[in-house]
Order: structure tokens, then C-alpha cells, then sequence
């Protein structure tokens, strides 16, 4: 029996029988005497609705039934099957939308469709094609927008297969092991198509068709594109950020590229003069702390990373600094500390800069000169100064 989705497209409502429930690994699922929902196939997704008060949540064509899944099991016996049509009409309408696109690509263009993706947000079709010209895209979309302007009728029937053989029918091929009859889906005047999915009556219930991009993939091109309510909820969504930006740049949507392009280009300058002046304040602080009193260095800074710390280090290996020091740091990116030596200083940094971690509870690990790593706490922070020296000073002895 051909099913209702199949017969009456637009029907959203029907009495049926639940002629069997069972269960696998998708879940509890209901078989019916007829069905408004559309199985997920040929890149069109599952149609949603109700069962009764259950939710149906994926239909699926398996062997020869169609498995309603069901949030849960349901019972033998009559139902209300309910269609969620907000979703199949935008399912109609990006299907319908891809014949259209189909026929034009592969007509005017002699570009032929290997297959169809019906997406979440957008949908696509891959294009026995390497490339394509923006301008062959927008003479595509145009083409396609005059024949959602005629409103031509979209039609389905049944045929022999033999009438395949005739070429004046496009397909991607039949499902492996089809027997019997064929459908056909037919834009009038411009596409004869094999097609088991649902689609709008004319082409102008398409509402309209936007072209979005292509990508190059396999040696052919994946064209994206929204149709229909789509379209509408795009450019809402694009307005909206739009908005967003024009008020953050204080710009109009003319000059906001070129607004943030000049922000970025001060923003990269800016960046490479705190680099300069980080290295030059890297370099003063190393000298001024090379010049100190005690035994060992030590210093904290608030609001340094551990890059910088890391210079002042190496500022003072520059400096062939002749004392061991403990530098520490606490930005928002946490606390961080760096113990290093001087060339030919006799200290084993990597046992001590071992315990100094534990004791600022953090980890570290280095090199013979320089030992760094992330503090978790800075609180014992006069001990491990503590430590350091005592440590120079059994070297010492
Ligand atoms: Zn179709």
C-alpha cells in the first residue's frame, strides 16, 4: 500500500491502527496500518509528530515496514496520528527547492547531482563539478528564482520502470533490490525525477531559494543553499548580528569591514609594541635585580605571566648573573614561578625547584639553568625563599 505521507502530502492528521509494538536498539517503536510520517531516506530527514499523547521521535523504513520510534512504548489498537508540520513543510520545501536546483545545475550547466543533504540549518547537493564561477552561481540562483516566480505545478505518479529507460527521467539510481514500480516527481516544464520524498504542490510555495557557498570535496563541489521559511529566519539571524556589529563599531553595515579591518591592523601594532616594551621592561627589571643585595635574587610581580618571568631568566643568563634567584608571578591566568641559575653556579634545580613546587603547591620542570612552573598557591612563598637560601648555603659549606 502506498502510504499516506505519499498519497496526500499535506495530510497532518490520521486515525490509524497500531498493528504491532516492539522494541530494538533505537527503542520502542509502534508499526501502523497507514502513516502521515515520512521515514528518513533518499537525504530527507524523519518526519516528527504523535502517536496518541507519545512523542515520535525518528521513522525509519526497515525491510518492508515503517517503524514509528516512540519516546514510549505504546499500545495495540486505534490512535490519532499527529504530523509535526512546521518541521515537514520546511522539509518540503528544501526538498523541493533541491530538484529545482538538480534540474537547473544539470541543464543549463551540464553539472549533474551525486547526492542531497537536507540539514539542520542549511542543505546541500554535491556536483559532478571541480569548481564553480560566483558568477554561474548567482546566474543559477536567478534561474531559480524565476521558476519559484511561475509557480509551476510539482506533480508525483507512479510508472513502470521500464519508463526509466527512456532518459527523459533524471535519477541518482534506484534503492539496492527495488522491485516494482517507480515514483516520479515532476517540476512541470522543467525536471522529471525518481523521488520517494515529500514536496510543495508549485514551485512557489518554495518561497524563495538563497545560494550560500560552495567547497570543493572528492573532485566534485558541495553547493549550500536555504529555501523557504529558511531564508527568512537567516537574514533575521544575520540582521540581528548586524545590528550587533554596527552598534559595537559604531558604524554603519557599509563601513563595518572596513572599520574592523583598521581596528585589527592598530590591534596587531599595539600588540607588537607591548612586545617591544615587555622585552625592554624584561631587560630593565633583570638589571635592576642583578644590582641587588643578598644571597640570592628574588622578586614577585603582580599582574606578570610566565613568559615574563621566563625573560627576566634569560635577561639574567644574558647578564651572566653569578647568584641563583626565585622570580614568582600572579596574573589572571594564576600564579606562576621560575628559578634559575647562573652559568657555572653549582645548584641541582631540578631537586629543589621539585620541592619549591610541592611547597607552592604546583608543578614545574625545566632545564639544568632554568626550572618554571604553575603555583597553585603562593602563600608559603617566604618559605621557599627560605629554602633556596638555605640551600646555597649548604653549597657553600
Ligand atoms: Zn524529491
Amino acid at each position: 500500500m502506498i502510504p499516506a505521507f505519499e498519497r496526500e502530502p499535506y495530510l497532518r492528521e490520521l486515525e490509524v491502527e497500531v498493528t504491532g509494538v516492539a522494541e530494538d536498539d533505537a527503542g520502542p517503536y509502534a508499526v501502523l496500518s497507514d502513516t502521515v510520517l515520512y521515514p528518513e531516506g533518499g537525504g530527507q530527514p524523519a518526519d516528527h509528530g504523535y502517536l496518541g499523547a507519545l512523542r515520535v521521535i525518528a521513522v525509519q523504513r526497515v525491510d518492508s515496514e515503517i517503524r514509528h520510534y516512540l519516546e514510549n512504548a505504546a499500545v495495540t489498537g486505534s490512535a490519532t496520528l499527529t504530523l509535526d508540520w512546521k518541521r515537514r513543510f520546511d522539509h518540503m520545501q528544501q526538498h523541493t527547492a533541491q530538484h529545482l536546483i538538480t534540474a537547473i545545475a544539470a541543464d543549463v550547466f551540464g553539472w549533474e547531482t551525486t547526492s542531497f543533504h537536507l540539514g539542520v540549518r542549511s542543505s546541500d547537493i554535491e556536483l559532478a563539478i571541480g569548481s564553480i564561477a560566483d558568477t554561474d552561481l548567482v546566474s543559477l540562483e536567478e534561474r531559480a528564482a524565476t521558476v519559484i516566480h511561475e509557480a509551476r505545478a510539482v506533480t508525483s505518479r507512479r510508472a513502470a520502470p521500464e519508463e526509466l529507460a527512456s532518459g527523459a527521467i533524471r535519477s541518482r539510481g534506484l534503492p539496492e533490490g527495488h522491485e516494482g514500480d517507480v515514483r516520479l516527481v515532476e517540476i512541470a516544464g522543467i525536471d522529471c525525477n525518481t523521488c520517494g520524498g515529500t514536496h510543495v504542490e508549485t514551485t512557489a510555495e518554495i518561497g524563495a531559494i538563497k545560494l550560500l557557498g560552495t567547497e570543493s570535496m572528492r573532485g566534485g563541489t558541495r553547493l549550500r543553499w536555504v529555501a523557504g521559511t529558511r531564508v527568512r529566519a537567516l537574514l533575521a539571524a544575520h540582521e540581528t548580528r548586524a545590528a550587533s556589529l554596527r552598534e559595537i563599531f559604531e558604524t554603519s553595515d557599509e563601513e563595518v569591514l572596513q572599520v574592523v579591518d583598521s581596528k585589527l591592523a592598530r590591534l596587531k601594532q599595539a600588540e607588537r609594541q607591548i612586545k617591544r616594551l615587555r622585552a625592554e621592561l624584561a631587560e630593565e627589571t633583570a638589571r635592576r635585580l642583578e644590582s641587588s643585595e643578598g644571597a640570592i635574587v628574588e622578586a614577585h610581580f603582580d599582574g606578570a605571566d610566565a613568559r615574563f618571568l621566563q625573560s627576566i631568566a634569560r635577561q639574567m643568563t644574558a647578564l651572566r648573573t653569578s647568584r641563583a634567584g626565585l622570580l614568582t608571578a600572579t596574573s589572571d591566568s594564576g600564579s606562576f614561578f621560575v628559578l634559575y641559575r647562573g652559568t657555572g653556579f653549582e645548584l641541582d634545580l631540578e631537586t629543589i625547584g621539585a620541592r619549591l613546587a610541592t611547597l607552592l603547591d604546583g608543578r614545574g620542570g625545566g632545564s639544568a639553568e632554568l626550572f618554571q612552573g604553575k603555583a597553585g598557591s603562593l602563600e608559603r612563598r617566604p618559605e621557599a625563599v627560605s629554602l633556596l637560601k638555605e640551600a646555597i648555603g649548604h653549597r657553600s659549606r
